[in-house]
């Protein structure tokens, strides 16, 4: 029963979260001085909501799609050199409830 949730995919699981989305203030920032000297980049496969990706502009950079957050904490956790900067959202923002 619980494990159905590892068989669904990034979309069906973004789809049944309940968001409000603090479009002006972001909750999740990294640090653009820290990230280019990080080898293995280990945000951008360990974000289950992918969040993360590299900058296609500058693959040692890190774009950040803090809306989709699914408010785990893994990123803080895997981040080998302390970049990034999470609150939960602003009061009411975020993460309503989850279908399922
Ligand atoms: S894991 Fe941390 S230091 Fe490495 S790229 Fe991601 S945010 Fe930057
Ligand atoms: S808290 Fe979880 S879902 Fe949100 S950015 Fe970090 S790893 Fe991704």
């Amino acid at each position: 029963m619980g494990s159905e949730i590892f068989n669904l995919t990034l979309a069906d699981k973004l789809y049944r979260t309940k968001y409000e989305t603090n479009t002006d203030h972001t909750h999740i920032k990294v640090n653009d001085e820290i990230c280019p000297k990080c080898d293995g980049k280990p945000c951008t496969f360990g974000c289950p909501a992918e969040v993360y990706k590299k900058n296609p502009n500058d693959p040692n950079r890190i774009t950040v799609s803090f809306e989709n957050c699914l408010e785990c904490g893994t990123c803080i956790k895997i981040c080998p050199l302390g970049s990034i900067d999470w609150k939960f959202p602003d009061g009411g923002m975020g993460v309503k409830y989850r279908f399922g």
